[in-house]
């Protein structure tokens, strides 16, 4: 029987070949008499897991050999200080908002450091993206902040700044979480990337980091050592006990991405799923996405019913057809359909028929 398709913006769908593999492997990985979870971190068994995993991760997302892939805790949210913390020589740091995460972010920076606002899509109620020609930054920044794709408000960099072209030395820092591994990374304009694994590639538990070498070094001496990128970086991720079955669980992802035919191709496939979203949805009556069409996530599309009345009655119509988890973050309201690497084209496709369905009648 197949699963139902659920659209939960995290913790989120993962592939279901994935979950079949992990399920397999759970009492005994591999011939070694354990489980995953069961293993010491430091053995040759959870190594070459380990290993795999970073060299998969390296080649999908073409990671150049000058930045480090760190595998911590704490999620997106702990980045939000782990970040100034490691970076910000405690000094300014320059932030655009363009909607909730990264707003989270330059109040948590705060508590590190001088954290100013150089751009805001607020008067657009986050529905758009600031021309970068338009950031204020500052000469003195220690990094430039942005979110790639904010989550709740749907909205996503289709390109990331080129700060230098602005005028701006300062690295770029990048939340990437629920988008990571959807389309390339260029890497020439980042310093940092970070993400949470819970959204695109595994369970909650393990956030991703990916730093260029030349910015460790840096920490201010209240950083928590076990979130200092350098002794980190210095001890493979196994400084503390790392998240070591999210690390297999990613690790399985990648592995499928790789299958899949790489970023590239899951990039292809997540254009084709956003497209009949969003076409479907302009094309409607009933359904509406205020995202400027230019910045509309290819991962999360949240849509508003002209009639919220209607609401209750289109979640459970919705449950009943097996799709699943599509009510709005309680923020903004409406629904959200969270279509990331997982959701194959037949889910999307299915909830456009419902939503079409849901229409005629009502
Ligand atoms: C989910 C999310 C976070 C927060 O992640 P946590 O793991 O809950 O801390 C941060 N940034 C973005 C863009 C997210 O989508």
């Amino acid at each position: 029987m197949s699963r139902p398709f659920n659209f939960s913006a995290g913790p989120a769908v993962m592939p279901e070949e994935v979950l079949r593999t992990a399920a397999a492997e759970m009492l005994d990985w591999h011939g070694s008499g354990m489980g995953v979870m069961e293993m010491s971190h430091r053995g040759k068994e959870f190594i070459s897991i380990y290993e795999a995993a970073e060299r998969d991760l390296r080649e999908l997302l073409a990671v150049p050999e000058n930045f480090k892939i760190l595998f911590m805790q704490g999620g997106g949210l702990a980045e939000n200080a782990i970040v100034p913390l490691n970076l910000s020589r405690g000094g300014a740091m320059d932030f655009v908002l363009t909607g909730s995460w990264s707003h989270k972010s330059l109040q948590e920076a705060g508590k590190y450091g001088q954290a100013r606002e150089a751009a805001t899509a607020q008067d657009t109620g986050f529905h758009s993206i600031p021309a970068p020609s338009s950031w204020r930054l500052s000469d003195d920044a220690s990094y430039v902040h942005i979110c790639t794709n904010e989550t709740i408000h749907g909205v996503e960099f289709q390109a990331l700044p080129d700060l230098q072209a602005l005028g701006c030395q300062a690295p770029l820092v990048v939340d990437f979480s629920s988008h990571v591994c959807s389309r390339p990374v260029d890497w020439l304009r980042v310093g940092l990337a970070f993400g949470g694994a819970q959204k695109n590639l595994g369970p909650a538990g393990l956030t991703l980091v990916v730093v260029r070498q030349d910015l460790l070094g840096h920490a201010l001496t209240a950083c928590p050592s076990a979130f200092d990128y350098t002794l980190v970086a210095e001890h493979q991720s196994m400084y503390n006990t790392p998240p070591t079955y999210g690390i297999y669980m990613a690790g399985l992802t990648f592995a499928w991405l790789k299958a899949q035919g790489g970023v590239a191709a899951m990039e292809a496939r997540n254009e084709a799923k956003a497209k009949l979203l969003y076409d479907f949805i302009d094309g409607s009556q009933l359904y509406t996405n205020p995202v400027d069409a230019a910045v509309r996530s290819r991962m999360n599309v949240p849509f508003f019913l002209r009639d919220e009345a209607l609401n209750e009655a289109f979640l459970a119509g919705a449950k009943a057809a097996g799709l699943l988890q599509l009510k709005g973050h309680k923020s903004v309201g409406g629904m959200r359909a969270s279509i990331y690497n997982a959701m194959p084209l037949e889910g999307v496709q299915a909830l456009v028929d419902y939503m079409r369905a849901f229409e005629q009648r009502a």
